[in-house]
């Protein structure tokens, strides 16, 4: 006799184990993770754990929706996972600062100033003088700086494992090291999943397998464009580089976590299975380090990280049923906001999975865009 479970969750990366998290603190029984090495091997990568709404919130897309909606519901998330597992998943309000070092730059980031004004009245521009006050330890090259007050950061490998933790403790059952190798389908109906040890059935199976999950749909034959976008980041440890706010430069960023270390990120590269650092990343990463803190020069390098990041065709999340079948679901494609995400992502499946009405417009994110 096969095994069976009301729901399988095939990946074990922050978004399974925050769906399970969820599953389990509504009631939910007979909940299955499975996956295939270890849970969060891959979002542990995510060391700078940016809480940072994309597009800085500058913008009123869906995504920045999507993002403001998450990092509204942390503190009340974090507290509930203290509570449930005892874990301080250090989450911590440090500001961003977007640095500006020509005038173009200075410009564009002035424009988005009336947009962010309306997510937070104390959104403002910083001058020369003034950004040399609040960071001294920033390079003086800097015309000046966007200060962003909302901005947030947790220990991304802690949440991961405040999740995984709440799900076991909620009687969610958690398989590391089982890949998920196929399915089996009766009509609109998966009746099976099969790993490499056995077989399983499941009222309902959803897919949050990150930069793999297209693959896994294929199986399923409906192919879903999602592609790794891999990232790295280096650690540093200094002790002369104080530094309060997360600070930025386009898509690179520097954040001191409450440890004192440094974590600097991050590359993209699309379509690259390989999760080995280059030379090429660290060197454009470490450049980026000294040339925005001088004193980073005396750093300590601790390490460089590269995890792949589940990029869908048009760089939005994919939500929601998965087409052609009703009991298979898929989350994925939170490509640089994984960590942010995660919460909402939760909340807004574990929705689906009861049949409620979503509490926030989710078509944007629906799996169908992608089939014509
Ligand atoms: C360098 C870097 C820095 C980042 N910084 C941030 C940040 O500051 N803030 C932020 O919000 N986001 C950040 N991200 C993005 C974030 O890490 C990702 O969006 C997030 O990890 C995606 O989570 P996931 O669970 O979808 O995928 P993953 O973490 O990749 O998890 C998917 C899991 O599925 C498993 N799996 C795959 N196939 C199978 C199978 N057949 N059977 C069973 N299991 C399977 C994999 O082993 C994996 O563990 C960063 C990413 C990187 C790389």
């Amino acid at each position: 006799m096969p095994e069976s479970a009301s729901v399988v969750i095939v990946g074990g990366g922050i978004i399974g184990c925050a769906l399970a998290a969820e599953l389990v603190r509504r009631g939910w029984r007979d909940v299955r993770v499975l996956e295939r090495v270890t849970i969060g091997g891959q979002a542990s990568i995510a060391y700078a754990g940016l809480l940072s709404i994309p597009g800085s919130g500058a913008t009123s897309d869906p995504l920045s929706e999507l993002g403001a909606a998450s990092l509204a519901r942390f503190p009340a998330v974090v507290a509930d996972l203290r509570e449930r597992t005892g874990i301080d998943v250090e989450f911590r309000h440090t500001g961003a600062l977007l640095l500006a070092l020509t005038l173009d730059e200075e410009e564009a980031l002035r424009a988005a100033l009336p947009v962010l004004r309306t997510r937070d009245a104390a959104c403002c521009w910083l001058d020369h003088h003034e950004l040399r006050q609040l960071e001294p330890a920033v390079s003086p090259l800097f015309r000046g700086a966007l200060l962003l007050p909302f901005e947030h950061q947790v220990l991304s490998p802690r949440l991961v494992e405040a999740f995984a933790r709440a799900a076991a403790l909620g009687g969610a059952r958690i398989d590391e090291g089982v890949e998920v190798v196929g399915f089996e389908r009766s009509g609109e109906r998966l009746t099976a999943v099969h790993t490499r040890t056995g077989c399983l059935t499941a009222d309902q199976v959803v897919i949050t397998a990150g930069a793999w999950s297209g693959q896994l749909t294929a199986q399923l034959g409906v192919p879903l464009p999602v592609r790794p976008l891999r990232g790295q980041l280096v650690r540093l440890h200094a002790w002369d580089a104080r530094v309060r706010h997360t600070l930025y430069r386009g898509d690179l960023y520097l954040a001191v976590k409450a440890d004192g270390t440094v974590a600097v990120g991050s590359t993209e590269e699309l379509a690259v299975y390989d999760r080995r650092p280059t030379l090429e990343g660290v060197q454009q990463l470490t450049t980026f380090a000294q040339e925005t803190v001088p004193a980073l020069n005396r750093a300590v390098f601790l390490e460089a990280l590269a995890g792949l990041r589940p990029w869908s065709a048009d760089g939005l999340p994919i939500l929601g049923r998965l087409p052609h079948y009703q009991n298979v679901w898929i989350a994925t494609g939170h490509a640089r906001n994984g960590v942010l995400l995660s919460v909402v992502t939760a909340e807004l499946m574990a929705d689906l999975l009861e049949g409620k009405a979503s509490a926030l417009p989710l078509e944007p994110f629906d799996p169908s865009r992608f089939l014509s």
